[in-house]
């Protein structure tokens, strides 16, 4: 089974809101590793053409395992969990 298969097995509550943000755009636009899109497993964070190197933020997404917040080396992201009744929803079997 490939993690994209496991990925669609997994729901979101939508909270209304994300729960991860940017601390720092122009720490973004500095930045030329882009280590935020490597090491989410779950493709939330993308760096686009002409996006001054500020990532989109797909929180609907988030498995909340926190990589990120600890794989950006300028510890620029913002993460705090979803609000209550909000976030990820794992299905076991
Ligand atoms: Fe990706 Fe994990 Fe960060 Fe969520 S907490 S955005 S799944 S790396």
């Amino acid at each position: 089974v490939s993690i994209e298969d496991r990925l669609y097995t997994v729901k979101y509550r939508d909270a209304g809101e994300s729960h991860l943000g940017i601390k720092n755009a122009d720490v973004c636009t500095d930045c030329t590793t882009n280590e935020c899109e490597q090491v989410c497993p779950a493709a939330v964070w993308t760096v686009e053409e002409g996006s001054n190197g500020v990532p989109s933020i797909a929180y609907e997404n988030c498995l909340e395992c926190g990589t990120c917040r600890f794989g950006c080396p300028s510890d620029n992201v913002e993460w705090t969990y979803p609000k209550t009744g909000g976030g990820v929803v794992f299905k076991q079997g």
